[in-house]
């Protein structure tokens, strides 16, 4: 490689410290892989609730920060963990703004000052660099909660940082950060910013549109969703200002984390299996099959969902098709966690002798239902990548997707006459289309030799992060020159 990089990776949520879904992921892997292609990778986050019973080992910096919300001075301490590859990560802590749990809200909402905690986070990011006398050459910022450390950079902190570049990914446009104008003072930042071509959206302070103006290059987690985002229909609004920026912004497929999802070393698991040695899948179901008492009818599968309670992942479409999926036989089991109603739903469902729920967010659950079933169903409205689809392949559970964004680009649709391809795709979000789909792979699930090809081709994809840690590289390299 050319030159080591100093790169800081910010992410509101990192697994293993903080997670609420994908993105944690990614950012709890991404810095290992690119720290593993030579260069200098540390990572920041808020030191939230779930970090103490995360079970990681952290020591304090014995460095202190301050940073102004409004007129208000307040501190924040920094203390260090690790991820593989010896990757230091920067937690921040100010009890009052971050330890909580959720990271985020609650069931009845946001919390009421999301906007000053983030505003914190952002100009306490580049507080912490100065103190850690760590001035990266890129800053890699994930989501809205970092948004406003590319304006900052372009303005308060222009001198420090003068050839530190930001790189800004879009893990889901839906979450946008948007608050009443007067946000804008109490960032501190000058009145003149408050315009469309600025940080104002329809009226709002925007913490997405500031990292959409400002950040040096944008990407988002899939080629697809990279186009979708870019129209109408998929941009929140946001699709002008993505179109105008087009040539900054890049598609790049999220990858794997395999250390953490492999049936061949998962410790969760009945029994470790691979695809030379299918038989502890089936151990895998029998013990799914106990712990929800699941009463399936012969030759038919377990249909798997792990997923955030939310409209985005298609839920008014898995309740339209629900009596339907019920009624050839098959089994259900979802685990999940957010909207109001959706958990309701569920629960009612769960007392349906085929079906088994359980709401809340359960780790291990997660890894003993991707082993357990037979067919992962994710019917989302929109999916920037989803990171779930690519699990269950490896899990030889095979994915049943709505063909947008990262489901489009990461599950191959079977072919019958080829027998090619590694999964189950409908288009339109509509009943009869996913319905059809279903269909299609409940009567391949009878046809044991194919349904073991199927499973095999999905078990053998590789999405692992160094295909897309290269990609990211060479993106640094570009912000570099801008
Ligand atoms: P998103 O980021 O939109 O939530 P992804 O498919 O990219 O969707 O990632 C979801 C991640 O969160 C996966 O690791 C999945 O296993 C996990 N997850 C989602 N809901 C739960 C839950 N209720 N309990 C445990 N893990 C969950």
């Amino acid at each position: 490689m050319a030159r080591p990089l100093k790169i800081l990776f910010v992410s509101p949520e990192v697994q293993p410290f903080a997670k609420t879904g994908g993105l944690a992921d990614v950012a709890g892997a991404l810095p290992p892989a690119l720290k593993a292609l030579g260069h200098d990778v540390r990572v920041m986050l808020p030191k939230h609730r779930s970090v103490l019973s995360a079970g990681v080992p952290l020591s304090p910096l014995g460095l202190e920060v301050t940073a102004k919300t409004g007129d208000q001075t307040r501190k924040g301490f920094i203390y260090q963990g690790t991820l593989p590859e010896s990757v230091p990560v920067y937690l921040l802590e100010n009890d009052s703004y971050f330890l909580r749990d959720p990271l985020y809200g609650t069931r009845e909402g946001d919390y009421p000052d999301n906007a000053e905690r983030f505003i914190f986070f952002c100009q306490a990011i580049l507080e912490s660099c100065l103190a850690l006398r760590f001035i990266p050459d890129i800053i890699h910022l994930n989501d809205w909660p970092t948004g406003l450390v590319p304006v900052y950079l372009k303005t308060l902190y222009r001198k420090a940082f003068s050839a530190t570049r930001t790189v800004f990914s879009i893990h889901n446009l839906g979450y946008q950060g948007n608050f009443p104008p007067a946000t804008l003072s109490q960032a501190g930042l000058p009145p003149g910013l408050f315009h469309p071509g600025g940080v104002e959206f329809y009226g709002q302070f925007s913490f997405m549109k500031a990292a959409l103006v400002y950040a040096d290059l944008l990407t988002t987690v899939s080629p697809t969703y990279c186009r979708e985002i870019q129209t109408p229909a998929f941009g929140f609004g946001m699709d002008g200002m993505l179109r105008a920026r087009g040539k900054d912004l890049h598609g790049v497929l999220n990858g794997a984390d395999y250390h953490r999802w492999d049936p061949a070393h998962d410790p969760w698991i009945a029994e470790n299996y691979g695809p030379k040695k299918l038989k502890g899948k089936e151990a895998c179901r029998k013990r799914l099959e106990e712990r929800f008492a699941l009463d399936i009818m012969p030759q038919r599968p377990i249909v798997g969902m792990i997923t955030r309670l939310s409209q985005q992942k298609g839920l008014d479409l898995v309740m339209q098709v629900m009596d339907d999926l019920l009624a050839t036989g098959a089994g259900f089991v979802l685990l999940g966690e957010g909207g109001a109603l959706y958990e309701e739903y569920f629960r009612r469902l769960g007392s349906h002798p085929r079906a088994g729920v359980a709401i809340g967010f359960d780790e291990p659950l997660a890894h003993q239902i991707l082993a357990g079933s037979d067919i992962l169903f994710m019917p989302s409205g929109y999916e920037p990548c989803g990171l779930t689809q690519m699990y269950a392949m490896k899990y030889g559970t095979v994915p049943l997707v709505r063909a947008v964004g990262g489901l489009k680009d990461s599950v191959r649709e079977f072919q019958a006459k080829s027998g090619s391809g590694t999964g189950f795709k409908f288009r339109h979000e509509e009943k009869a289309d996913c319905l059809r789909a279903l269909d299609k792979a409940l009567s391949l699930y009878r046809n044991k030799a194919a349904w073991r090809r199927l499973r095999l081709a999905g078990m053998a994809e590789d999405f692992s992060w160094t295909r897309a840690a290269e990609k990211y590289n060479r993106l640094y390299l570009k912000a570099l020159r801008t």
